[in-house]
């Protein structure tokens, strides 16, 4: 019997989903062919990003030893001809020879391919897309500048930004010049309802944060142990520390061009979650890295169905018919849950504004980390 391989690019939420949920029912219910599953991703720790906020600013509060999880162990039950991952970035992808070529100088054949590859930052703090040693190194470094800065600055009005600048506010107050650079018009500015944004701007400034609009930071260096910003209206801020919460953008540098949408995301079929190319078959994008996303959480754990069916259906070799079971709908009205310290918080769902109190339980007292486990074990 010939081997089927099937490579997972990236081992986050959307590929720790995909391998576990291929080895524990789809491949066993196939027994006439024989799969393997290649996971690839430039670390073997799993970072729940959600918690980050609170992990860069209060460590003793959430360390990140909680937020950061080997993987490895959760796929130890299955054997070598069933499960490898390699270590390494995915560096590009030849459809004519189904092969992907890898970081370590090596390359993987695949009979289906997963990408699921996700969003990286320009700085280390957020991900693990360049592995996890300079995510470590950002963090410690982060941590040793943080208690004897007396000016920070974070870049960025979206949750991530928005979120740190609560977390400091609950730490430090106006006991250190904290400023927040939003960016654009307002915190939270992707959203449809402006009221939340406005909310989290009048929690973070009775917290005593500075909140500043329309202006971006267009450059950064570091220099005599300061931060140089170079500001988009023409002023140079030297802080003591910078946290840039901006330009999260898809990681895909290694995916054909003809693949890719103008925003650098894997065309995909927003229903089956199939790549969208002609000609090209058995290929998949899952999670943050497809153009069928906006970035959300929402969209990995909402379109889970959906890549599952298409997977199930596809290796079991039947042909990719019109589908009406499991096709992915997406929510297309505001979801999106911001804290602001652990005592508070804005949000909204599925287009309601939710009060402050539910954004605490649900999310502003631990970032949720207890989902993280779960994710790791592909429970999520
Ligand atoms: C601070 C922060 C807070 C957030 N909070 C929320 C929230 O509250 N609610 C919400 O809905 N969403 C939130 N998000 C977004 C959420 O984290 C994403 O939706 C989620 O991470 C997407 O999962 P993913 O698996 O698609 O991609 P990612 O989590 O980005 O994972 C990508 C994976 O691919 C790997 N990888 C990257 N490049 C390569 C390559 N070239 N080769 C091989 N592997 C590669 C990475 O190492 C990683 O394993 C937040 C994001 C951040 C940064």
């Amino acid at each position: 019997m010939s081997e089927h391989q099937i490579v997972v690019i990236g081992a986050s939420f959307a590929g720790l989903t995909v391998s576990h949920n291929l080895l524990k029912d789809i491949i066993p219910a196939i027994p006439k062919q024989k799969f393997k599953v290649v996971q690839v991703a430039p670390s073997d720790q799993f970072y729940f990003k959600i918690a980050a906020p609170r992990v860069l600013i209060n460590p003793q509060s959430l360390p990140l030893e909680k937020a950061l999880i080997d993987f490895k162990k959760t796929f130890s039950g299955y054997s070598a001809e069933q499960y490898q991952f390699i270590k390494a970035s995915a560096t590009s992808i030849d459809p004519a020879t189904k092969t992907v070529k890898l970081s370590n100088e090596s390359s993987v054949k695949y009979d289906s391919l997963v990408i699921c590859s996700g969003t990286y930052f320009d700085n280390d703090l957020w991900s693990t897309a360049r592995g996890e040693e300079p995510l470590k190194a950002a963090i410690k470094d982060l941590h040793e500048k943080l208690p004897k800065a007396e000016t920070i600055v974070i870049g960025g009005g979206g949750a991530a930004g928005t979120e740190t600048a609560g977390e400091l506010g609950d730490l430090y107050g106006s006991k250190k010049d904290i400023t927040l650079y939003s960016g654009t018009s307002q915190l939270l500015n992707n959203l449809n309802n402006k009221a939340v944004g406005k909310d989290a701007e009048q929690r973070l400034l009775k917290q005593g944060i500075k909140v500043q609009h329309n202006i971006q930071i267009t450059s950064h260096r570091s220099e005599g142990g300061k931060e140089v910003l170079q500001l988009s209206n023409g002023e140079t801020k030297t802080v003591d520390v910078y946290i840039g919460a901006v330009g999260d953008r898809p990681s895909t540098s290694f995916v054909p061009k003809e693949w890719l949408d103008d925003k650098n995301r894997v065309l995909t079929d927003p229903q089956t979650l199939r790549l969208s190319v002609d000609g090209v078959r058995g290929v998949y994008v899952y999670g943050t890295a497809a153009s069928y996303s906006n970035g959300s959480i929402a969209d990995v754990m909402f379109a889970k169905k959906a890549i599952l069916e298409t997977l199930k259906n596809d290796l079991a070799g039947n042909e990719p018919a019109p589908r009406t079971k499991n096709v992915y709908k997406k929510i297309t009205s505001d979801m999106q849950f911001v804290p602001v310290g652990s005592t508070q918080g804005v949000g909204i769902a599925f287009g309601w504004k939710v009060p402050s109190f539910m954004v605490k339980m649900a999310k502003s007292k631990d970032f949720m980390i207890g989902n993280a486990s779960k994710v790791v074990a592909g429970n999520s």
